[in-house]
């Protein structure tokens, strides 16, 4: 506590004791670092700024908001969440760990972040960071199974919670870990700790805390289809479709395409096309061709993406039904999309 009073990040939301802003603030940051997440944090309580705003938001609003963050289902089960705490609590918010863990996207690690930075419950949130140094000090003991060494952490850290200031206790430890005991390269010859820690004495900081095991990363390929067509008014269109499927990206909008399991050339690709909801235009289309693909990593999928080009000759072949439409290009940038899309369309590479 000593350290972090002087040492501390000075982070927006540990200036305030609304549990909103708190609890917004601990969404943005679950996979996301803080330096990315602060001006998400700021455009989200501007554009809602209470339960109700969120409740009531418009999904594409919402989405649009949370563009280019990722992991979209965290927006998404907030403003379920936001519609359950406005139902059952009126213009409050749920008080305890229990009730906060009821709601959709909430963990426990979220749960005790909100009450014990906005009411002050004793209860030990133990993020990534404070779970390695917990791990690192006494040596968790790696032999055992993963479901027991995260309750001996967490029953570490609830023997040594500050019960007078469990809120700044829990920033405490996830900033010790953040700055000083970090997941490489950790500062123990700066440390505190340096005498007490088991880790560091061992001469085994990396073996601490014992990684879990990676899954196996999936390998994706997305043929997007850039179909243009110029309607009756003389504005040209765009065919975008919302993502409906239990996926990646669901609500999103991008363009019509086609997934492969391989590399696929563009013989393969039309067969496949075969199957897709807007076959109908496909004997109309004046097909281009590829463009250059384009990696996109997820935590675990690498997507490889490629653009190709297509023109409707005339807007009467133009029919389709929901989830596809015609848009605008101006209209298209208004729509939340996913950051791949966004790169096809601009014909950037890299991640
Ligand atoms: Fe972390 Fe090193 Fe300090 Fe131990 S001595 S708590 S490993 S920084």
């Amino acid at each position: 506590m000593q350290w972090y009073a002087q040492n501390g990040r000075d982070l927006p939301w540990r200036k305030t004791a609304d549990p909103y802003a708190v609890w917004v603030s601990e969404i943005i940051l679950q996979q996301t670092r803080v330096n990315q997440g602060m001006q998400y944090y700021y455009n989200f309580l501007s554009k809602f700024p209470t339960v109700s705003h969120l409740a009531h938001a418009e999904p594409d609003q919402l989405l649009k908001v949370w563009e280019g963050l990722g992991y979209y289902s965290r927006a998404i089960n907030m403003q379920k969440s936001a519609a359950i705490i406005f139902q059952n609590y009126g213009a409050n918010s749920p008080t305890t760990y229990e009730e906060w863990l009821e709601l959709p996207g909430v963990g426990p690690y979220t749960a005790a972040a909100i009450v014990s930075a906005a009411f002050n419950h004793p209860v030990a949130a133990i993020d990534t960071n404070g779970y390695r140094v917990i791990s690192r000090l006494f040596a968790v003991n790696s032999d055992i199974p993963e479901a027991q060494r995260k309750k001996r952490v967490q029953s570490i850290a609830d023997s040594l919670l500050d019960l007078a200031n469990p809120g700044q206790f829990n920033q405490a430890l996830m900033d010790f870990g953040a700055m000083v005991c970090r997941p490489k390269n950790p500062l123990c010859t700066q440390c505190i700790f340096g005498s007490d820690c088991v880790a560091f004495q061992q001469g085994a900081t990396d073996k601490y805390p014992q990684k879990t095991r990676q899954s196996n990363i999936r390998k994706r390929f997305f043929y997007y289809f850039k179909i243009l067509l110029v309607d009756n008014c003389g504005n040209e269109k765009l065919l975008v479709c919302q993502r409906q499927k239990p996926d990646i990206w669901r609500y999103l909008y991008e363009l019509p395409m086609i997934e492969a399991d391989k590399e696929c050339s563009i013989d393969e690709i039309m067969q496949l096309t075969q199957k897709s909801e807007w076959v109908g235009l496909l004997p109309f289309l004046d097909m281009g061709v590829f463009g250059k693909p384009i990696r996109h990593k997820l935590t675990h999928q690498l997507l490889e993406a490629r653009l190709i080009m297509g023109k409707l000759p005339h807007s009467d072949l133009a029919k389709v039904t929901n989830p596809f439409c015609w848009v605008t290009f101006e209209a298209f940038e208004l729509l939340p999309k996913h950051r791949l899309i966004s790169k096809l369309m601009s014909n950037k590479r890299g991640d």
